[in-house]
């Protein structure tokens, strides 16, 4: 840790501070500088880490060396992670861009199970649907619930293909892990830290969706409450950040994948669809993610689009997700790597 410290701080306040660190356990060395002193602190960051330095008279600011995620670091586990869904049906990370499609909700059996035929026949390889939906409104359409999570089993049984559906209850969590591959947190609730908690408690892949006003250290915390509870098999969805711009839904930040990269050993999943907002854009935003270096990516697919009860405005129709698979699978083969199930 270094201390930086104010440019009128005087000698006995360097002592004071010095004698503080070395009472915690730590080793300093000060430097001084032609404008500024700053003193480096020696031995376990994490001791200092709660203490209040910042309170010390003298003292201007604190700088951590050391990134206060350990599991979720690249430097505690230097490869990449490479995820196994389904019994190893599905991997995230690695040469292949797995591909999650499906609708925004499960609205009945046979909007779900007709879109989760269109989406596998175009090359995806798993299907994403809400029972659980997190609405603005609690008057709008909140989710088939349980009922969903049966529908979306029999769309597996009829396409064979995994199931990836969000959870916003942890009294929900036991229900969903029983019958999903993959849990979704929500962006609402990527700071949900009691639901984060309880899904780190099963051997389930989770897809942890970063919220549209989350820095990419708070998503990698949030990351790390799953992982500190035992579940290390945590995938990174970036889905758009809130900024000025109202054109689209939200703003893709493509730099989470090399940012993600260096940091973490985890796969980054890139959704076009909540980013944008409008299936006109998802095209290009999605390939764009393939050339950087995304390992999945989620998109909305309804197999009537103009019927869809939520998000039909972002949703592709089966026709424009097939021509974008084909897209995908070009820029993909230039970087030596497969995409979904193509
Ligand atoms: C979703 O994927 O269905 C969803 C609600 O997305 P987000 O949490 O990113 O808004
Ligand atoms: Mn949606």
């Amino acid at each position: 840790m270094i201390i930086v410290l104010k440019p009128e701080v005087t000698d006995e306040e360097i002592q004071h501070i010095v004698d503080k660190i070395e009472d915690y356990g730590l080793k300093t060395h000060i430097s001084r500088g032609e404008l500024r002193t700053v003193i480096g602190a020696i031995g376990d960051e994490t001791i200092l880490r709660e203490k209040p330095i910042e309170a010390i008279s003298g003292v201007e600011k604190v700088m951590p060396v050391v990134e206060p995620y350990k599991l979720a670091s690249r430097s505690f586990h230097p490869d990449d992670s490479i995820i196994s869904i389904g019994n190893g049906k599905v991997t995230i990370g690695g040469n292949t861009i797995a591909i999650i499609a499906g609708p925004c909700t499960v609205e009945n059996e046979d909007q779900t199970v007709k879109t989760a035929i269109e989406v596998k026949k175009a090359g995806a390889n798993l299907l994403r649907g809400g029972a659980f939906k997190p609405r603005t409104s609690p008057y709008s359409f909140q989710g088939l619930g349980a009922k969903g999570l049966e529908i979306l089993l029999t769309a597996k049984k009829e396409t064979g293909l995994p199931i990836v559906t969000e959870v916003m209850d942890p009294r929900d969590v036991e229900l969903v892990a029983e019958k999903a591959d993959v849990i979704q947190i929500g962006a609402r609730n990527v700071q949900n830290f009691n639901l984060l908690k309880e899904v780190g408690r099963y051997k389930k892949p989770i897809l942890l969706k970063r919220g549209m006003m989350t820095t990419v250290k708070e998503l990698l915390m949030s990351a790390e409450y799953i992982m500190s509870e035992g579940n290390l098999e945590v995938m990174l969805c970036e889905r758009g950040i809130r900024t000025f711009e109202t054109e689209t839904r939200n703003t893709l930040d493509l730099s989470l994948i090399p940012v993600a990269n260096t940091k973490t050993h985890l796969p980054v999943v890139i959704d076009p669809s909540h980013a944008t907002g409008h299936r006109e854009y998802i095209e290009s935003m999605s390939l764009a993610a393939i050339a950087g270096g995304a390992d999945a990516l989620m998109i909305e697919v309804h197999v009537t689009p103009e019927e869809a009860m939520v998000d039909g405005a972002q949703s592709l129709s089966p026709q424009c997700f097939v021509d974008f698979m084909q897209k995908a699978k070009a820029v993909a083969s230039a970087l030596g790597k497969k995409v979904g199930a193509l």
